[in-house]
């Protein structure tokens, strides 16, 4: 099954949804205000976290019925979960202004949106483009949703050091077909390949369908190294179970398999941050977890802007406790995976 990709938004070219769009929930139309009504200022707008909210009342997901206003609101609840993961990162946001099942638009530049504590970066981290974003604080983040973003997606480096990557993500994706057991039984291959070649790893539901496994790195390596690394795991897993997990991406390729997606560790890709709400029906949230919890979790969009805040109420620490983990990629890991021995 194909999957439904954001359109790309060239920087400088305001971002305008083509149309109505015929999957638009029938009562979201009603909620949203007229654009000159709305950009006027005539309307009160809540504030939320001191940034004015227009159109509060539009609903933004017609399956948990979440306004707009709600949305910021949980973002606002959520902020000091999520902003130490947007930090520093260069960043992309995906807008739905219409509303999850409305057309989505991928951006990864300010554009013509007004987002004052959106800091754009030195021009000189990506020269052919325009500048990349960041948010640092609430505000900033506040003043994204309010521009109708939905997810935040961040790059695996910091802004400070853009060549040096700081993390590899392994996106597991699974035929859709498959039960989840699959999806576990996958994230446990893949944590215990990384386990033997001497790396610790941390683990996120999507918000999706499938896992994210992130291996932090001191930045030592270059995105050539890490990518052709995760290459190369990918393929050693594919390699070791061929029935069960893939290297190659297509849908005609993970056939009753899950596609490790291992193409998220080059420059300038991203991948949709821990806390983040995904632009899916239900508001799911990509949810940090531990490892032990996989044999309880049933699916990747477990948790959901109506239920995430429960479980952080009763789990108060954010469980990716690899903040003193110091590991890189080394001469000995390359040259065994190289080597193929096992
Ligand atoms: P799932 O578990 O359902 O696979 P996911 O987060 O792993 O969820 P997607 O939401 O499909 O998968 O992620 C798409 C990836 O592609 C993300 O890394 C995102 O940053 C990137 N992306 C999405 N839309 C675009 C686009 N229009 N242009 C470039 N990159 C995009
Ligand atoms: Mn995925």
């Amino acid at each position: 099954m194909a999957k439904e990709r954001a359109r790309n938004v060239e920087s400088g070219a305001e971002a305008k949804p083509r149309s109505a769009g015929a999957r638009r929930p029938a009562h979201a139309t009603s909620g949203r205000a007229p654009r000159s009504r709305s950009s006027s200022g005539s309307k009160a707008r809540p504030l939320v976290g001191g940034v004015g909210i227009s159109s509060p009342e539009r609903i933004v997901d017609a399956e948990t019925g979440t306004t707009k206003q709600a949305l910021a609101e949980f973002y606002l609840e959520i902020a000091d979960w999520l902003l130490p993961h947007l930090q520093g990162r260069p960043l992309s946001i995906v807008r739905a202004p219409d509303g999850v099942g409305g057309e989505t638009f991928f951006q990864r530049h300010m554009g013509r949106l007004k987002m004052p504590h959106v800091r754009q970066l030195d021009p000189a981290l990506d020269p052919k483009h325009a500048r990349l974003l960041q948010i640092d604080e609430v505000t900033g983040l506040l003043e994204a949703v309010q521009m109708g973003t939905i997810e935040l997606h961040t790059w695996n480096a910091r802004s400070d050091r853009v060549e040096r990557p700081d993390r590899i993500i392994f996106d597991l994706d699974p035929d859709p077909a498959l039960p989840w057991a699959r999806m576990v039984e996958a994230t446990c291959m893949t944590l215990d390949l990384l386990k033997d070649f001497g790396l610790q790893a941390q683990l996120k539901t999507s918000g999706g369908r499938g896992m994210h496994v992130v291996v932090p790195l001191t930045r030592r390596q270059d995105w050539e190294c890490a990518s052709g690394f995760a290459r190369r795991i990918t393929e050693r897993l594919a390699g070791e179970a061929p029935e069960r997990i893939s290297a190659k991406m297509g849908p005609q390729n993970r056939v009753g398999k899950i596609f490790v997606d291992y193409l998220r560790n080059q420059k300038g890709a991203s991948t949709v941050a821990a806390y983040s709400v995904r632009a899916r029906p239900g508001l799911p949230v990509s949810v940090p977890i531990v490892r032990e919890e996989l044999a309880e979790l049933d699916a990747a969009n477990r948790w959901n802007v109506t239920n995430l805040m429960q479980r952080l109420r009763e789990q108060p620490h954010d469980p990716w406790q690899l903040d003193g983990v110091r590991q890189c990629i080394t001469w000995a890991m390359r040259d065994r995976l190289r080597r193929g021995a096992s």
